[in-house]
């Protein structure tokens, strides 16, 4: 069977150039970058090209940019970090934890990515206020609204640049002015919008950015923190003197190379236009054959690759088997948490009922989708609808009651 793959916002595959530049590292070129050998200076000229390539993919210096093991810890570094590197040296000796973590105040949005929400939740634990801002039926926050959040306490601002389940792109710089202005550090959750938009850090302001390589051709594992020169923040890790001591442990040559040979692709790539072209044909094609659905989110600015449809009457679970079962990968807009279906924290932020939110399937595609994937998807898709749609009575129920 061929398979379609349109789930690029969960993983994409290493691309040949990428695992190319890698497989040195893995084998003939293992040293350790800390070594002072030669074998250990390879392995760090390695590295350092990578930098300057990440670097070059946002518009930083390489010495701004710190590698992780992904977006996770590039998020949980940027926030922890502020927060810990704002506590100043004479509160702590003279008051208890979480009277000092009161002066804090973090604002973000309901929609981020868990690798935020459950950082600013841990923080809220220890005293920490957070604004979480709502977002309007497309997934965008107001700058507005951000501008009235921030008080004296406010340490930082972080919100995503682009969306994982709708690719809803939100207004940075308007925010990244609006912090500037107050004096409050920006970090975004970029790990969904490189690779697919252009970015770069002065313009939007940021003093912090998180991506992950495995969300744009590069091995899963590895990621990077961008970090504005004269940043105050702590480290998270504490270890040996890799990446000046700042974020210790032995670096993943092969996938830091991984990351930066990525980098260099994504900044090349002349996708844009064309995988924009290839969603647009799915969601016209899907929301014409198939009756009732509807496309959340698509009226704001979205990534070219992304595109989220209700079909009510299913369940998104139901649906992504039988579809997976003819050959083709997407994803339900749902988590599944101690044996319950969750409806999308996204989607029920956007307005939708939690039935809706699991009637919601989110299709990304890739570099290398092709037109012909599209149309199979335009098949498969409308007839596994019908098919659960004929064993959901409720569905019929509902229909024949509307119309
Ligand atoms: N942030 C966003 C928006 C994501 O979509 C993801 C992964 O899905 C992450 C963070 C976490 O990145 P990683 O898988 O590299 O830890």
């Amino acid at each position: 069977m061929n398979r379609v793959y349109l789930d690029h916002n969960a993983t994409t595959a290493v691309e040949p150039e990428v695992l190319d530049a890698m497989l040195p590292y893995l084998s003939g070129e293992f040293g350790n970058a800390a070594s002072i050998h030669t074998f250990g200076q390879k392995a760090r000229a390695a590295v350092e090209t990578a930098r300057e390539q990440v670097a070059a993919l946002i518009g930083a210096r390489p010495q701004e940019i710190v590698f992780t093991s992904g977006g996770t810890e590039a998020d949980n570094h940027a926030i922890f970090g502020v927060v810990a590197a704002l506590v100043s040296w004479p509160v702590i000796r003279s008051a208890n934890p979480v009277a000092i973590a009161h002066l804090k105040h973090i604002i973000t949005s309901s929609i981020e990515h868990e690798a935020v929400l459950n950082t600013c939740q841990a923080l809220e634990k220890q005293g920490v206020a957070v604004t979480y801002l709502l977002v309007d039926r497309n997934g965008l926050i107001s700058p507005t609204a951000v501008r009235r959040a921030i008080r004296k306490e406010t340490v930082l601002i972080t919100v995503m640049h682009a969306n994982n389940e709708l690719g809803t792109v939100q207004a940075l710089a308007e925010i990244g002015r609006i912090a500037e202005e107050a004096d409050v550090y920006f970090h975004t959750d970029a790990v969904q919008s490189a690779g697919k938009l252009p970015i770069e850090v002065n313009a939007l302001r940021l003093d912090l950015l998180s991506l992950s390589g495995h969300k744009f051709y590069a091995p899963k594992g590895i990621g990077a923190l961008y970090i504005r020169g004269g940043t105050r923040l702590q480290q998270l890790l504490y270890g040996g003197h890799h990446q000046r001591g700042f974020r210790p442990g032995t670096e993943n040559v092969a996938g830091i190379v991984g990351m930066g040979k990525a980098a260099e692709l994504a900044g090349k790539a002349e996708d844009a236009a064309r995988i924009s072209a290839l969603r647009d044909r799915l969601e016209r094609g899907l929301l014409s054959r198939v009756p009732h659905t509807r496309a959340n989110g698509a009226s704001a600015p979205r990534t070219p690759n992304t595109t989220n449809i209700m079909f009510p009457g299913i369940e998104g679970e139901a649906l992504v088997i039988a579809l997976d079962l003819k050959g083709l990968a997407c994803s339900t807009g749902a988590a599944c948490s101690s044996g319950t279906v969750e409806p999308s924290h996204v989607l029920t932020a956007i307005g939708l009922s939690p039935e809706e939110a699991r009637a919601s399937l989110r299709f990304s595609l890739g570099r290398h989708t092709t037109a012909a994937e599209i149309d199979l998807a335009l098949q498969i898709v409308p007839a596994a609808v019908k098919q659960l749609r004929e064993l959901a009575p409720s569905y019929r129920k509902e229909i024949v009651t509307r119309s």
